[in-house]
């Protein structure tokens, strides 16, 4: 799912737990920088800070730019590159396992159809 980002999910049991929409005093801690999907929903619980390890890569976060835009009357502090290789390790191994297991199902599919028979991904 497009929105189940660990931030989103975090937020949401945070708010829960708390009773409000507003996080004034939380500190999150992610492995990757967040979304710009995240970041509003950071700025939107009033989240006071954001730890990260690895920077994004991929695409255009806009971490700092969303961080200090003052939107909703509120900035968060952000500290990125925190344990940053170790964090950048931990996601590969994850995405490379999400990727085996996504191939593991396509052939399982296959062998079920009748053409290969399955090789389960290496561990
Ligand atoms: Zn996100």
């Amino acid at each position: 799912m497009a929105t189940a980002h660990a931030e989103m999910r975090a937020i949401d049991r945070a708010c829960k737990k708390e009773h409000s929409w507003r996080l004034p005093e939380a500190e999150l801690y992610v492995t990757l920088e967040p979304c710009p999907m995240c970041m509003g929903a950071i700025l939107n619980a009033r989240i006071k800070r954001v730890w990260f390890g690895a920077y994004e890569q991929k695409g255009r976060s806009l971490t700092s730019e969303l961080a200090n835009a003052n939107l909703f009357n509120h900035t968060v502090e952000v500290t990125g590159g925190v344990l940053e290789k170790d964090c950048s390790e931990v996601l590969t191994s994850f995405f490379q396992e999400m990727r085996a297991r996504e191939k593991f199902k396509k052939m399982k599919q296959k062998a079920k159809s009748g053409t290969k028979p399955p090789v389960s991904p290496k561990k």
